[in-house]
């Protein structure tokens, strides 16, 4: 019998010891970095399908409310038919901080993203000093509403094209008139960035189009951290494209069915290569409709649009910082 106790042999040598305060102090600036912050809501409100948490006023959280139930009727209107839709669910739940220094404080590590979705809470601010005020918050109820109501699986470009196709629509007092599109929204205020050419051969050399093959399957493209604004562009357009186009409309649930893919699109859309010279027309004439109205971001002075994103699906599909999240 050995006289040594167990737990000897367990003692750290001062190396050790010197590596495991090294990885406590890196776990606490990841902490101290990415965690969230206490925050106190100052209102709770009920609505129709929503429960919203709120610091913004009673009247900018009243129209958030029922720009939300906009959303929800339109997206119901369009998505209610496919396979996973479930008209009966939880209460989907809102986080609306008064403004946009409220939400990073209180969720430092957001990096570009503006807002997130992480299950159960969609995550944004009033926009108070935009046209649409709403936009954000818009984007990431589609993401919502895509997993915890239609439980869809799709490819990233679906996914953010989905919540860009409904947040970038026009919204009046009883209506979200979907596919009208609102320059006043992210990524629309980017769109001279997208085919600055009138060729699409030109396009693809000079980068302002990437291959709509790289777009479905989700790689071979450009990096996404130089490239973010584009890609939403490019996912975005695709999907106005597919949804609002007299050829491909009628199958655009199937698609979403079946997820967006590489291999669903040429399965139930068509071969890339032809589809994307009709999308890049398609995107042109697109530009010089909207090219005819006024881009103005901001509401007071036209400031150019910000440097930064919709929730981007980075942070919030990964946390810790998803912006491209769910
Ligand atoms: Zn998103």
């Amino acid at each position: 019998m050995s006289s040594e106790k167990p737990f000897f042999r367990w003692r750290l040598k001062a190396r050790e010891t010197r590596l495991l305060a090294y990885l406590l102090v890196v776990l606490a600036v990841a902490a101290w970095k990415f965690i969230p912050r206490p925050w106190h809501p100052t209102l709770t409100l009920a609505a129709p399908h929503h429960t919203i948490y709120s610091t913004a006023s009673p009247e900018q959280t009243q129209a958030t409310a029922h720009a939300l139930e906009l959303l929800y009727v339109a997206y119901s209107n369009r998505l209610g038919s496919v396979n996973g839709f479930r008209r009966t669910h939880l209460q989907l739940q809102i986080k609306l901080f008064k403004d946009r220094a409220e939400l990073r404080r209180v969720n430092p590590g957001l990096g570009w993203a503006e807002a997130f979705y992480r299950e159960p809470f969609c995550r944004a601010y009033f926009a108070a000093d935009e046209n649409n005020p709403y936009h954000w918050m818009l984007h990431e109820a589609v993401h919502q509403l895509n997993h915890e109501v239609a439980h869809l699986q799709l490819a990233q470009w679906l996914e953010e094209g989905l919540a860009q196709y409904y947040s970038a629509s026009r919204l009046t007092a009883s209506e979200l008139k979907v596919g009208r599109v609102d320059l006043n929204t992210y990524p629309v205020w980017w769109i001279d960035e997208i085919a600055t050419s009138a060729e699409l051969e030109e396009n693809l050399r000079n980068g302002s189009v990437i291959p709509l093959r790289a777009i479905l399957a989700g790689r071979g493209g450009p990096g996404m951290k130089q490239n973010f604004n584009l890609y939403y562009l490019h996912w975005w357009s695709l999907t106005h494209f597919i949804f609002e186009s007299e050829k491909y409309r009628s199958r655009a649930l199937v698609l979403v069915e079946k997820g967006g893919g590489l291999s669903a699109f040429e399965a139930v859309i068509g071969p890339v290569e032809p589809v994307q010279v009709e999308w890049h027309g398609y995107v042109r004439r697109l530009k010089s409709s909207l090219g005819r109205n006024d881009l103005g971001f901001s509401k007071g002075n036209g400031d150019p649009a910000p440097a930064r994103s919709a929730d981007a699906s980075a942070n919030t599909a990964t946390p810790p910082a998803q912006p491209q999240g769910r």
